[in-house]
């Protein structure tokens, strides 16, 4: 997908810290951390968010989620972590590639909104 950032990042040509890679996500630092730890997990295959996960193969969908599951353990997330997908504007979502957030590293708010 032209002109999508998470695209650009995927191919290298917009700079990103890579924390864990196959042949189905890219996982890199966010720029802007909102915790110790918070990480997106983006699955290679350009679809726009959880929205269009029909768009996306069984594969791809059950790689982003194993993804998230082996980065909290390569992070050291044992007391637990915040998965997040914003899903379009009334989420505030601002990249439109389907992205994960693992959020963790301290205690969360209790309050998901
Ligand atoms: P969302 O608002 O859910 O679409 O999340 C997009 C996330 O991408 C935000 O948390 C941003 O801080 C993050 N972000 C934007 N540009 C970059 C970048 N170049 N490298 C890493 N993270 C980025
Ligand atoms: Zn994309």
């Amino acid at each position: 997908m032209e002109n999508c950032l998470f695209c650009k990042i995927i191919k290298g040509e917009i700079p990103s810290a890579r924390v864990y890679e196959n042949d189905q996500v890219y996982a890199f630092k966010d720029i802007n951390p909102q915790a110790p730890v918070h990480v997106l997990v983006v699955p290679k295959t350009h679809v726009a968010s959880v929205s269009e996960i029909d768009l996306l193969s069984d594969e791809d969908v059950a790689a982003c989620l194993r993804a998230v599951s082996l980065i909290a353990r390569q992070e050291s997330l044992s007391g637990g972590y915040r998965v997040i997908s914003n899903c379009g504007p009334d989420a505030c979502q601002s990249v439109p590639h389907l992205h994960f957030h693992i959020l963790g590293g301290r205690r969360m708010s209790d309050q998901m909104a």
